[in-house]
């Protein structure tokens, strides 16, 4: 079975669809031992989920899942934390809130732009998957995060529109991304959303995972990004397909912000 799904949203997610205990009940109904809520904190004043996040109420209902569930479900205390390079303050206040197990860092603004609008994609499609890897690099070199979300979020919606996406053209700089995380031990969140979505496509893909594998990388997690509790650990088995195919070995789970390594 699978050893964890790390991606997950409640309705403390201003798109979130479930409750917590709606998200733990459909977790243990799939056989899934272990998942981690991670709901968005986002401060980008144009974000729909700008300011939605309620830490006090959200620690009080996790609390209560997390007792609810014992011994049956390990739930893991997750933020999916919006541009932290940014926000650092504000990220690193709300981490010393309240003892998170881990911290996902998103990109989905370059600039005041983002990247899920079907307007950032005027431009070329070199520009527009350039200048996200380019932020992406300035993220991750500031760390202080333990994952990184769906590495190529970008081509979601950038890949139906240009009907293409080919991630060599962009090694350099993805390679200077994966180089970040490997110095500060950033796993990577190997996300299933964009294979239900038209882009049909896991982020990120076997190629950038090989290419983790070659400089050294070890650290990745699953997961589905689910919004609702059907979709938690949707298509799981291509993801640990893909994992196994970039010769990767290892699954980590993350506890307390401590990594740990266990073979898949
Ligand atoms: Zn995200
Ligand atoms: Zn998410």
């Amino acid at each position: 079975m699978y050893p964890h799904d790390y991606h997950l949203h409640s309705n403390f997610s201003c798109d979130g669809k479930a409750s917590i205990v709606e998200q733990c009940l459909s977790a243990m109904a799939k056989g899934i031992p272990e998942i981690g809520i991670t709901d968005h904190f986002d401060l980008h004043p144009g974000d729909e989920c700008a300011g939605f996040f309620r830490p006090i109420e959200w620690a009080a209902e996790f609390d209560r899942a997390r007792r609810e569930f014992e011994g049956r479900l390990i739930v893991r205390a997750g933020i999916e934390l919006g541009e932290p390079h940014i926000y650092q303050a504000e990220c690193q206040a709300l981490l010393k809130s309240y003892p998170f197990d881990y911290a996902l860092g998103s990109l989905h603004w370059v600039g005041d732009e983002v990247v899920f609008d079907r307007q950032y994609f005027r431009r070329p499609a070199d520009e527009a998957y350039g200048l996200f890897f380019e932020e992406l690099e300035r993220m991750t070199r500031v760390g202080g995060i333990d994952i990184l979300s769906h590495f190529d979020v970008v081509v979601r919606v950038g890949k139906p529109v240009y009907g293409g996406y080919d991630p060599r053209r962009y090694e350099e700089v993805i390679r200077a991304v994966l180089k970040n995380c490997i110095e500060h031990g950033i796993a990577l969140d190997l996300n299933t959303q964009g294979l239900r979505n038209r882009c049909q496509l896991l982020t990120p893909g076997v190629e950038i995972l090989r290419w983790y594998r070659e400089m050294g990388g070890e650290r990745v997690t699953l997961g589905s990004d689910a919004h609702q509790p059907d979709d938690i650990a949707a298509n799981f088995d291509l993801a640990i397909e893909a994992l196994r195919a970039a010769g990767l070995q290892y699954v980590t789970m993350f506890e307390q912000r401590e990594a740990r390594l266990i073979t898949i």
